[in-house]
């Protein structure tokens, strides 16, 4: 099969379980601008990056494709935040109240709107950046008073390992941390499942799932271990 075939058949199996209102995000990083053309042909119109740098000649190079959405899922560097703002119009990955504000205050000068995911861990795990909940929570009249930006859910990554019953309950403390503090922010997405545990997502309530390897396959062995080490704090 060539990667476009493999990559129809995949779309059509999986998109037939989604429910309607679910955006699929097709993770691209590592994955050639001829093959992200050919998901657009398939339909697909949002597409997450996790590295800014990797992101900029792709989205540029697809400028031409009017209704493609641009979803930047990792780990964004204070430096590299202006950037990431031109580029995408939905950042999933806000760890840290000091990039909320600098987010804001960046996009005061900047003409589109910038919609955030607040990033939370709900797992201790050295390897992944987010909120832990103890943290977000008093954070929140701070986040409050943000002009420029819109925060609009939470995202979580699931640690490797669990089991079924696990991923379930973890998605759904996200959901109820979601709706505990909605009454202070406008929470009404949430970004989780990726290729490994997104049924168990979906029945939790996502709203965004964030699909590489079931979509495009498995990505080259060295680079997967750079992805890992950049995840590293
Ligand atoms: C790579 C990545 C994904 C997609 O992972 P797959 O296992 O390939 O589906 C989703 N979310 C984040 C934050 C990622 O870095």
């Amino acid at each position: 099969m060539t990667p476009e075939e493999r990559l129809r058949h995949n779309w059509e199996r999986i998109r037939a379980q989604i429910p309607p209102h679910v955006r699929v995000v097709a993770v691209t990083k590592q994955v050639p601008i001829t093959l992200i053309r050919h998901a657009y042909n398939l339909g697909l119109r949002d597409f997450g990056e996790n590295r800014v740098q990797e992101a900029q000649p792709k989205i540029q190079a697809l400028r031409d494709l009017p209704d493609i959405t641009w979803h930047f899922i990792g780990h964004l560097q204070s430096n590299k935040a202006r950037l990431a703002l031109e580029l995408f119009a939905w950042i999933h990955s806000v760890d840290s109240l000091a990039l909320a504000q600098r987010l804001d205050q960046i996009n005061q000068g900047l003409r589109r709107p910038a919609q955030l995911l607040l990033q939370v861990k709900l797992r201790p795990d050295p390897n992944k950046y987010g909120w832990q909940v103890p943290d977000l929570l008093p954070a929140i009249p701070a986040l409050r008073q943000l002009q420029h930006v819109q925060i609009k859910g939470l995202m979580t990554i699931a640690p490797l390992g669990l089991s079924p019953a696990e991923l379930q309950t973890l998605f759904s403390e996200l959901v109820a941390l979601g709706k505990q503090i909605r009454n202070q922010l406008p929470i009404v997405e949430y970004s989780m499942g990726m290729s490994d545990d997104y049924p168990y997502a979906l029945a939790a309530g996502a709203t965004m799932i964030r699909l590489g390897r079931c979509l495009f396959g498995e990505r080259p062995a060295t680079n997967e271990a750079t992805n890992a080490l950049a995840h590293r704090p």
